[in-house]
C-alpha cells in the first residue's frame, strides 16, 4: 500500500476536496473566540460529547429512538464499523467508483474488498450488486448517497432492494446531504440493518472532524465499543455545538453553493469536447476529451487551480476530472484557465 497522499495545496484556488469555500463572518469568528476562551484544555474532553450529541440529534433530526454514535470525521467512523466487524475472509462491498476509503479501510483491517461497476451513466447495476451480495455476503455494504465522485443520487427504490437482501449492514453515507437534501434517516429503523452517517466537513467545517452515525442502538452499542474514548477532542465539542447554534450561516452558504453548481454546470456544458456529468453535491465530474485529462489538470496547474484528477484510476473514471463548486470568482478562474486549456 502507500500512504494517502494530499497534494501540497498552498497558493493554489483549491477546488480539490469539497470544501465550503467560504469562512465565517468575522463577529462570527469573534463570539466562537470568546465562547472558546473558557474551555479547559488541561482536562480530557467529554467522552460521550454529551452536550454536542443533543445538539447534532436535533441538527440533523435523528429519530428520538435511534443510537448515535460521533467519529473524528466520518473517515473515522468507517474505521470503527470496519473493526467492529472485521474477521478472516469477511468483505466489505460498494458500487465503484465510491469513496476510496471504504476501500482502503476494508484493507487495513484485512477484510476484502469487493466494488462493483456502476452503469455508464453512474446508476446502480442492481442485478450486479445483488448477485455480488449474494455471493460475497459482504459484513458492510456501503452507498454514497449522493456517491462520490460522480455527484449522483442513486435510485431510492433500488437502494433499498439493496438493504433488504443484504446480510450485514449497510451504511449509508450521505457526506453531501446539505446539497441534495434527500436522505434515509427518517427510514432508520425500518431496516433493522440500516446506518445513516453524516458529517461537518462537506458544510464548511472540514477542519473540525466531526462524523455522527446514527441507527439502531443495539448496533450503535457494539460500534462503540471500538471507539477510542477520547476521540472528538475539546476543542471540536465546544466549536461543532458554536456552529449548530449558528447553522443559518451554513444554510446561506449552503445554498449560495448550490446556486453555483448550476452556474458552473451551464458554463461548463457549453465547453466543447467535455461531459458534465449532473451533480446534487458540492462538485461536478467531467470527462476530458480521450487521452487529454493529465495534461487539461496539468495546465490548470499551472494557471494556479487545483482540481482532482481522477483520470489516473482508468475503467469508468478514464478522463475524468473533478471539480469542487467555488465562489463565483474563483470558479470563474477556473472556467477561463479551463477554457485556455482545452
Ligand atoms: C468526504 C467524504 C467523507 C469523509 O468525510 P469526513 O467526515 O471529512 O471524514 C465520507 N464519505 C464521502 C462519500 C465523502 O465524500
Amino acid at each position: 500500500m502507500s500512504a494517502y497522499h494530499v497534494p501540497a495545496a498552498a497558493g493554489y484556488i483549491k477546488l480539490d476536496a469539497m470544501e465550503n469555500p467560504y469562512t465565517w463572518p468575522e463577529a462570527l469568528r469573534q463570539s466562537w473566540l470568546a465562547e472558546l476562551a473558557h474551555v479547559d484544555v488541561n482536562r480530557y474532553p467529554d467522552p460521550a460529547a454529551s452536550q454536542l450529541s443533543v445538539r447534532l440529534r436535533a441538527a440533523l433530526d435523528i429519530p428520538a429512538d435511534m443510537g448515535l454514535v460521533l467519529g473524528n470525521g466520518s473517515d473515522e467512523l468507517i474505521q470503527m464499523l470496519a473493526m467492529a466487524v472485521a474477521a478472516p475472509g469477511r468483505a466489505v462491498l460498494a458500487p465503484q467508483p465510491s469513496f476510496v476509503m471504504y476501500d482502503l479501510i476494508a484493507r487495513f483491517v484485512g477484510m476484502k474488498y469487493i466494488g462493483v461497476p456502476l452503469r455508464a451513466d453512474f446508476s446502480l447495476d442492481l442485478p450486479a450488486l445483488l448477485e455480488a451480495i449474494d455471493l460475497h455476503q459482504p459484513a458492510l455494504v456501503f452507498l454514497a448517497f449522493p456517491n462520490n465522485p460522480s455527484g449522483n443520487l442513486f435510485d431510492e427504490r433500488e437502494m433499498v432492494q439493496i438493504i433488504q437482501a443484504s446480510p450485514g449492514l449497510v451504511i449509508v453515507d450521505e457526506a453531501y446531504h446539505a446539497f441534495a437534501d434527500r436522505t434515509f434517516m427518517q427510514r432508520l429503523g425500518e431496516f433493522d440493518n440500516l446506518l445513516v452517517m453524516r458529517t461537518l466537513s462537506k458544510l464548511g467545517l472540514a477542519g473540525l472532524r466531526l462524523g455522527a452515525l446514527a441507527g439502531p442502538p443495539a448496533w450503535i452499542e457494539e460500534i462503540d465499543k471500538v471507539r477510542l474514548p477520547y476521540n472528538i477532542n475539546v476543542l471540536t465539542q465546544h466549536s461543532a455545538d458554536f456552529a449548530l447554534r449558528h447553522a443559518h450561516v451554513f444554510a446561506e452558504q449552503t445554498q449560495a453553493i448550490c446556486a453555483e453548481r448550476e452556474n458552473l454546470s451551464r458554463a461548463l456544458g457549453k465547453l466543447k469536447g467535455l461531459t458534465v456529468y449532473p451533480s446534487r453535491a458540492n462538485f461536478i465530474l467531467l470527462r476530458a476529451p480521450a487521452g487529454r485529462a493529465n495534461e487539461i489538470f496539468a495546465r490548470l496547474k499551472q494557471a494556479g487551480v487545483l482540481i482532482k484528477n481522477l483520470s489516473g484510476a482508468g475503467g469508468a473514471l478514464a478522463d475524468c476530472l473533478r471539480v469542487t463548486v467555488g465562489t463565483p470568482e474563483e470558479n470563474a478562474a477556473f472556467l477561463t484557465a479551463l477554457t485556455e486549456a482545452l
